[in-house]
């Protein structure tokens, strides 16, 4: 096996390096910046070149890191390794691995919805896939991003009539990007919580654009109530700034909101389907178009997508990869 699950992550024994280590390593290739793939504390870091920004101002300015662009190829002990876009959050990669003939992929996390604020899916044809399959079940099947974030804009828009303000939980990193990128037309104010706006310029000098977008304090949301839209991960310390529960709405943005009972047991009014994350469909067509004969699943209970793979030919296993719970849904 060129790349294998070890307790500290997927580890290329003949590069000797590992991609996402869930420990410090000597040699750690990242696929994005997420806190659930990138960690500190390893001696040297390699990712993509706009991934790099984001690694640093989540792991520290100071850390050893190697940035390379999509598709350029660098030699570990031996062992030719490239990055190729995952379409998931900006700098996310895929880690294609090549030695003796042999080609193996490691996607990260990915999706292959369309996405203005990073570099779409790229399929890299390979012997072995190792595919992440956070949403790997039938029932999960993605409306059409645009349809979704009409419906914000128009759920916004209803709150500002009634004067409350909108509040977008969202995640910090990748998630609240893509809501600010899509609500870049709205005539509202737009107030982000500091941890969104910290990646902000990351995106911008990659050509991301966003509406004019105000730090989320008490001050402000107080001067914009019943007006503005407030993106943040969490409400916890703005509370007392947004007022009496009657005087503004919250939603989340996430593919679990698809299902009913969401596993994050939180009662929300409303919700909008929209992951950074491939469904049923999008893994299948990834997983079909990298050609390969041999697919590990992770990330996610990929018993059903196993049976169904298997169906169609495929060789298929599941594998465990350390203890990361997804924060980016
Ligand atoms: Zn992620
Ligand atoms: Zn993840």
């Amino acid at each position: 096996m060129l790349i294998r699950s070890e307790p500290s992550g997927l580890y290329c024994e003949k590069g000797d390096f590992y991609i996402d280590p869930s420990r410090a390593v000597d040699r750690a290739v990242i696929t994005h910046a997420h806190s659930d793939h990138a960690r500190k504390g390893s001696r040297s870091y390699l990712c993509s070149t706009a991934c790099e920004p984001l690694l640093r101002s989540r792991l520290g300015k100071n850390i050893s890191v190697q940035s390379m662009a999509y598709g350029a190829t660098t030699q570990i002990n031996g062992v030719k390794v490239s990055l190729h876009p995952a379409g998931h959050i900006l700098g996310s990669s895929q880690v294609r691995v090549e030695y003796g003939g042999e080609v193996w992929v490691a996607s990260g996390d990915y999706k292959t919805n369309p996405d203005p604020t990073c570099t779409p899916f790229e399929s890299v044809r390979c012997n072995t896939f190792i595919s992440e399959c956070t949403f790997g079940l039938p029932i999960y099947q993605w409306p059409a991003p645009d349809d979704e974030w009409q419906r914000m804009k128009r759920w916004w828009q209803n709150n500002r009539d009634h004067g409350l303000t909108s509040v977008v939980h969202a995640y910090s990193l990748g998630k609240a990007q893509r809501v600010l990128n899509a609500l870049k037309d709205i005539e509202a104010p737009v107030l982000a919580h500091p941890s969104i706006m910290e990646m902000l310029p990351a995106y911008t000098s990659q050509g991301v654009s966003f509406p004019k977008v105000e730090l989320a304090d008490a001050d402000r949301i107080l001067t914009h109530k019943g007006k503005a839209c407030v993106i943040t991960p969490s409400t916890t310390a703005m509370e007392k700034s947004l007022g009496k529960p009657d005087e503004w709405e919250a939603t989340d943005v996430s593919g679990w909101m698809q299902v009913k009972n969401s596993r994050r047991k939180r009662q929300l009014p409303s919700g909008f389907v929209i992951s950074d994350h491939a469904d049923w469909n999008g893994i299948i067509q990834a997983i079909k178009a990298s050609n390969a004969e041999q697919v590990y699943l992770t990330h996610g209970d990929g018993t059903l997508l196993k049976d169904w793979l298997c169906q169609q030919g495929l060789s298929v296993a599941l594998l465990h990869t350390g203890d990361g719970r997804s924060e980016d849904w």
